[in-house]
Order: structure tokens, then sequence, then C-alpha cells
């Protein structure tokens, strides 16, 4: 077991009280009428599966059920950071 820390309850936390949500950083489409189907295809469904540091969505889900991200190594499962949805992150990726 590992502690997660929480930028909304601002504490580290057990890890089974998160759960993550995919990638981070998603831009949806400034307007999904006009975009081709393959756009909005690659927008709803393809997602990157890098092996090494990648940005992540997560969920307080046993806490404060807030969302924020993860910066983290795949490989490793080491986090580097946490941060808040609209925040950038202050490690860029290598990979
Ligand atoms: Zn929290």
């Amino acid at each position: 077991m590992f502690h997660i820390y929480c930028p909304h309850c601002e504490e580290y936390r057990e890890e089974e009280e998160f759960h993550p949500k995919g990638e981070a950083h998603l831009a949806r489409p400034e307007d999904p009428d006009n975009c081709t189907d393959e756009e909005w295809g690659d927008y709803l469904f393809f997602r990157k599966n890098p092996r090494g540091v990648h940005h992540e969505l997560w969920v307080h889900a046993a806490g404060c059920r807030k969302f924020f991200n993860v910066t983290r190594d795949t490989q490793s499962y080491r986090i580097y950071e946490t941060y808040k949805i609209g925040e950038q992150p202050s490690k860029a990726i290598t990979a």
C-alpha cells in the first residue's frame, strides 16, 4: 500500500481511496457538430498507453470526491506530483 497526495484535501491518503480515470489534458473539440467522425472518435475512444511518465486523471472517490491530475511513471509506479484541474504540471513528459 502506498499514499497519494490529494491537492484538495492537502494531505496524503491511502491509495484505496482513489480511482484512476484515464488520460489527463484531453481537449474536447471546440465545435463537435463540425468535426469529422474520425476527430470525434479519437476524442471519445482513443487514449495513449505509454510506458513511462504520463499525466492521468484521478478522483478522490472515498474522500473529497474531487478530480485532480497525477504525473506518474507507469513502469515504476512512481508518482512525481499531483495537481488540480486547470493547473499545469511542473514535470514535462520526456518519452
Ligand atoms: Zn481529497
